[in-house]
């Protein structure tokens, strides 16, 4: 591997989940849906693995955890399921300009069923402007979904404020908590958020497993309709293996997550400074200090994030300049957009994210190669002004 830092794109598995989930294959195989003594091995390790759930967001009682395959389907789950569920109320939801694409392209594809999205703005740090939140709101809105951070440039949002305010004017809020989940501690006794997105790889269990958190009282129209499982919000047989990973990965992260936010936000920092004070002309995308412990998000003036991705490739170190599921498309971040950054700008990007196997040896490797991957191609940048290039020159490519 690499020198992998990447880890907002994907993570391990962490072996401890993966020694858990094995018997779940092979021996322990039953369906919970059998009535037989096996079957209630399996039901016993479905219970078990949504009070681990509950547990990791400390959360009030009677609400529930459904359980599903990945963070995409449960924001449809939240979002198209609500607006089904609530369209005789209203049909006005409210988004953030920055949310993951996932919603972005829920919200187009309700706009097209007839329901009206309003998305409210961010500023140049990427962070909601919640003093405008409850002017957007109307008597026909019925859900707010804005994220807890952001997955791209890092920015924590004011989740508590948002809660608070969708609380007193009754409308639902859902979060999608998968870019904070990892660093960030929940507390839904806390803070009255509806319904949270949890994605189980972004805690270092395994892929195609998530979950949707509902708040008692909470009612969505299920999407997967079908034998009445997870409590009838979606239907299909449980994979046990994998909702056993992604139990043992809430319970490490619950138990890590005290010392791991402090540990990544020092590493963050130190590769911050590193580079803000030896390469010219880069700059901090998101908030210097309102932003998630392990990431760190740059650009540099004249050159393209692609090109500066295959130059740190040539370096075996794997970072990345966008949200990896927007890579396919060419188009300029969202998000930076939304920053206000311009295009040319928002082209330059480089998003760094930590994890829970990076050391400070990834850190001064990566100090060490991107001031020389910076210069290599500004040296061959149209767009480098002739005394960066005098300077570059004076000084060596190395
Ligand atoms: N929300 C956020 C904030 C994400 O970063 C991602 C991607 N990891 C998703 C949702 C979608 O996750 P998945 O591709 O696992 O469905």
């Amino acid at each position: 591997m690499s020198n992998y830092l990447d880890y907002q794109a994907a993570k391990p598995v962490d072996k401890r989940v993966l020694d858990e989930m094995l018997p779940y294959f092979s021996e322990k195989y039953a369906n919970p849906s059998s009535l037989h003594a096996d079957g209630d091995v399996a039901t016993r390790a479905l219970d078990e693995s949504r009070e681990k759930i509950s547990f990791f967001l400390n959360a009030p009682e009677g609400s529930s955890i459904v359980f599903t395959s990945s963070a995409t389907e449960s924001n449809n789950l939240a979002i198209i399921g609500s607006a089904l569920r609530n369209k005789r109320k209203g049909t006005h939801i409210i988004i953030s300009e920055i949310e993951h694409i996932s919603i972005h392209n829920i919200a187009k594809y309700l706009e097209r069923e007839g329901f009206t999205i309003s998305k409210l703005p961010v500023d140049q740090y990427g962070i909601v402007k919640v003093e405008k939140l409850e002017k957007l709101i109307r008597d026909d809105t019925i859900l707010i979904s804005i994220s807890t951070a952001s997955n791209e440039v890092g920015s924590l949002q004011p989740v508590e404020e948002i809660s608070r305010i969708a609380q007193k004017h009754g409308v639902l809020y859902h979060a999608d908590a998968v870019a904070s989940e990892a660093t960030v501690p929940l507390d839904l006794t806390n803070t009255p958020i509806d319904m949270l997105t949890l994605s189980s790889n972004d805690i270092y269990g395994p892929r195609g497993v998530a979950a949707l958190y509902m708040k008692k009282g909470v009612r969505v129209n299920p999407l997967i309709i079908g034998g009445g499982q997870e409590m009838g919000m979606r239907s299909g047989s449980e994979n046990i293996p994998g909702i056993v990973g992604f139990a043992k990965a809430a319970e490490i992260a619950k138990s890590e997550i005290k010392q791991e936010g402090p540990r990544l936000s020092g590493l963050r920092d130190k590769l911050i400074k590193g580079v803000l004070e030896t390469i010219p002309k880069s700059h901090l995308n998101g908030h210097p200090e309102k932003r998630l412990p392990h990431n760190a998000h740059f650009r540099f003036d004249y050159i393209e994030g692609e090109s500066l991705i295959l130059g740190l490739k040539d370096q075996n170190i794997a970072c990345a300049t966008g949200s990896a599921c927007s890579s396919k498309t060419l188009e300029p971040s969202h998000t930076l957009i939304s920053m206000g950054l311009l295009h040319e700008e928002a082209h330059g990007s480089l998003v760094v994210t930590l994890g829970r196997f990076t050391q400070d040896s990834h850190i001064y490797e990566l100090l060490e190669s991107l001031p020389k991957v910076v210069k290599r191609l500004r040296l061959l940048s149209p767009l480098t002004p002739p005394d960066l290039l005098k300077q570059i020159k004076e000084e060596g490519e190395n």
